[in-house]
């Protein structure tokens, strides 16, 4: 992808100038809102790749502005708040959010996170994506047909609960899933004890598919929030 479009919406001068020089000074292109009804206008008229959005905006609150955009998008909302409670984070996520910031956050760390998604994005729009089948993943390979997943050429052996949360994660490669998200997703409700039986299915998987074990590089986990699965060269 060409030098994505992205739109910053953020009331706070000082954030927004920030973000903005960051983004051009790599390259991006960037249009600015500076609140909810300004944001949804510029995201409806100008089709950005990517929308980064401040949760705290002065006229209508960032989670219903991501509603009202899910209704008609799927672009990537990258939620950026001064809100350290994970309870924003989760609805923001819930609400249709692909991943989140939190203030005060690094350049590094804003375009680390921009490229995460702009690559799920090119994978999205099938760039270099090929067979849709097969997923590839570093040296994870799924074969969703045959409803096989293989590490380095070798067949894990996977229960029917670690292949479906593998499946899921995969398909989402790139953005958090929270906790309700997987278990609504897996048993369709999301009730206490099924959050606490994923962490146990998250944790065998992992061993089958990271032998190494200190650091995860396929599955990330966000903590009190979800997993990611992360795209690995
Ligand atoms: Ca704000």
């Amino acid at each position: 992808m060409n030098n994505p479009l992205v739109l910053v919406v953020e009331d706070d001068a000082p954030v927004r100038n920030l973000m903005i020089t960051t983004l051009k000074t790599h390259d991006y292109r960037y249009l600015t809102a500076r609140n909810a009804a300004e944001a949804l206008m510029m995201a409806a008229s100008h089709n950005p790749d990517v929308i980064f959005l401040d949760l705290g905006l002065p006229d209508m609150d960032g989670i219903e502005v991501i509603r009202r955009i899910r209704g008609w998008s799927h672009v990537p909302i990258l939620v950026i708040s001064a809100r350290s409670d994970d309870a924003d984070k989760i609805e923001a996520l819930d609400s249709g959010a692909d991943d989140y910031l939190t203030k005060p956050f690094s350049v590094e760390e804003l375009l680390a996170r921009l490229r995460v998604t702009i690559r799920r994005l090119a994978q999205m729009n099938g760039e270099g994506g090929g067979d849709r089948s097969v997923y590839t993943n570093g040296k994870l390979r799924i074969d969703y047909s045959a409803g096989v997943a293989f590490l380095d050429g070798d067949e894990l052996k996977l229960t029917s609960m670690e292949y479906k949360l593998l499946c899921l994660l995969a398909r989402n490669t790139g953005k958090v899933l929270t906790h309700t998200y997987i278990t609504q997703r897996i048993w369709g409700r999301s009730w206490d004890n099924d959050i606490a039986s994923l962490r146990v299915f998250m944790a065998t998987l992992r061993r089958k598919i990271e032998p190494g074990g200190d650091s995860p590089k396929y599955i990330q986990t966000h903590v009190g929030i979800g997993y990611r699965m992360l795209k690995v060269d």
